[in-house]
């Protein structure tokens, strides 16, 4: 009999049967409230009735045009969409299939754009699996080990994290943002760097979230020396940190956004996004796919972008996302070092004793939820932060509902 490799390794024993809303349905019979939304994927919960009917009837129409030969309404469409949605002036488009080639694709255009071969990526920051995302990772040395020597020309500078560090958000962003200006001193001239890349908000690096004075000490240095500030909203976009975009808390339009996960609930299609002026800077022929931007996907992304206008779900975010934090924080033991978010990304950091990460207690909790009901995931560098990251559709009963569960978990472990 083949098998699945061992490499991947299954958090839960869950086989799905079907998933509606914000519920997975196993072969077991029972069903899961999922607050790991396919890792941020359905936006829309799980077969929204609007989504499926958007890709049946597009399979019937359409399924593959390529870009480089034909258009298509979909894409056409959906460039249309992304304009009423987008920061102003991020008007250009460019589509893959998954976050980590947008990841490339935003790298190559900045290298290509300014000539200039470094990137400065930010500590905790997870930005892909293939080999030039991963290099740009460091959430977790899993993610890059064993397949080295990994892409050079990439420099790393402190995100500033508070809790770990002991400090203040203050301290720590001071901090954060004199460190980068000793790597232009020392490691990374301004003139040899072509772009930052930055998660508003860490993901897989223990749902931290920037802030202000750190994301406009950014642009400010971008702005300066010539550098494209590149916000990997690959996670935080669409509505999941209760608006659009994350970049939006902070006051600022980074020179490239990229999309995936949530634009499409589950279709595999990924972007970036940025202006015209600076998109007709990439090389001819560098970016591209044979399956970018495909027909049925960019439907399902039609569809999405829709519902989440229509239900307000940027808001439900937000709201349910309050609640939701609120929620945790109000039941967090001395197992929980530190709860934050920001809209429906909140994570809950579990340490021993002495203060120090524990996995070990956090992957408990995880299996502990699974069991009792409840899907989470985990992150952070120790994977010791457990996340909840539910649907955008999320209602006020199933986070009462996650909550209930989660307080049982915390009792037992
Ligand atoms: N960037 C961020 C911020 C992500 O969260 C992810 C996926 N977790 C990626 C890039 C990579 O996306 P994919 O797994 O689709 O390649």
């Amino acid at each position: 009999m083949t098998r699945l490799s061992p490499l991947l390794k299954q958090a839960t024993p869950v086989t799905v049967e079907y998933g509606q809303g914000s519920y997975l349905y196993g072969t077991d019979g029972r069903r899961y409230l999922d607050f790991t939304a396919g890792i941020g994927v359905t936006s829309t919960g799980h077969c929204h009735p609007r989504v499926v009917e958007a890709a049946q009837k597009q399979v019937g129409s359409l399924i593959h045009g390529q870009y480089t030969t034909v258009m298509h309404k979909p894409m056409i469409e959906l460039i249309e969409k992304l304009g009423d949605v987008l920061p102003p002036g991020l008007d250009s488009v460019f589509f893959a299939n998954s976050g980590s080639e947008a990841v490339e694709a935003a790298l190559r255009l900045a290298r290509q754009a300014t000539g200039r071969p470094n990137i400065i990526v930010f500590h905790g920051g997870f930005h892909g699996r293939t080999v030039a995302a991963a290099s740009m990772t460091t959430s977790g040395t899993r993610f890059s080990a064993g397949f080295s020597p990994l892409m050079a020309g990439v420099h790393v500078a402190p995100f500033p994290t508070a809790y770990r560090w002991g400090w203040s958000e203050e301290e720590a962003t001071a901090f954060a943002l004199r460190e980068l200006d000793y790597l232009f001193a020392t490691i990374s001239a301004p003139n040899e760097t072509a772009a930052f890349i930055i998660e508003p908000v860490l993901g897989e690096g223990g749902y931290i979230p920037a802030n202000t004075t750190f994301m406009q000490g950014l642009r400010e240095r971008a702005d300066k020396h010539g550098i494209i500030l590149i916000a990997d909203e690959i996670q935080t976009g669409f509505g999941r940190t209760g608006k659009y975009f994350g970049h939006q808390h902070f006051g600022i339009t980074p020179d490239v956004v990229t999309l995936a996960k949530g634009i499409a609930s589950g279709f595999p299609i990924s972007g970036i996004a940025a202006s015209e002026e600076l998109m007709s800077k990439a090389w001819p022929g560098s970016q591209g796919g044979t399956y970018g931007g495909n027909a049925v996907a960019c439907a399902a992304a039609c569809a999405t972008l829709d519902v989440i206008r229509d239900e307000d779900l940027v808001e439900n975010a937000r709201v349910r996302g309050h609640q939701l934090l609120d929620g945790v924080r109000a039941l967090a033991t001395d197992v929980i070092g530190d709860t934050r978010g920001l809209g429906l990304l909140v994570g809950s950091e579990f340490v021993n004793a002495d203060g120090q990460p524990d996995g070990a207690k956090a992957a408990a909790a995880q299996k502990l939820a699974a069991s009792k009901g409840l899907l989470l995931l985990m992150c952070g560098a120790y994977m010791n932060t457990v996340r909840m990251i539910p649907p955008l559709v999320v209602t006020e009963q199933q986070i009462h509902d996650g909550l209930g569960i989660w307080k049982e978990v915390l009792a037992e472990i």
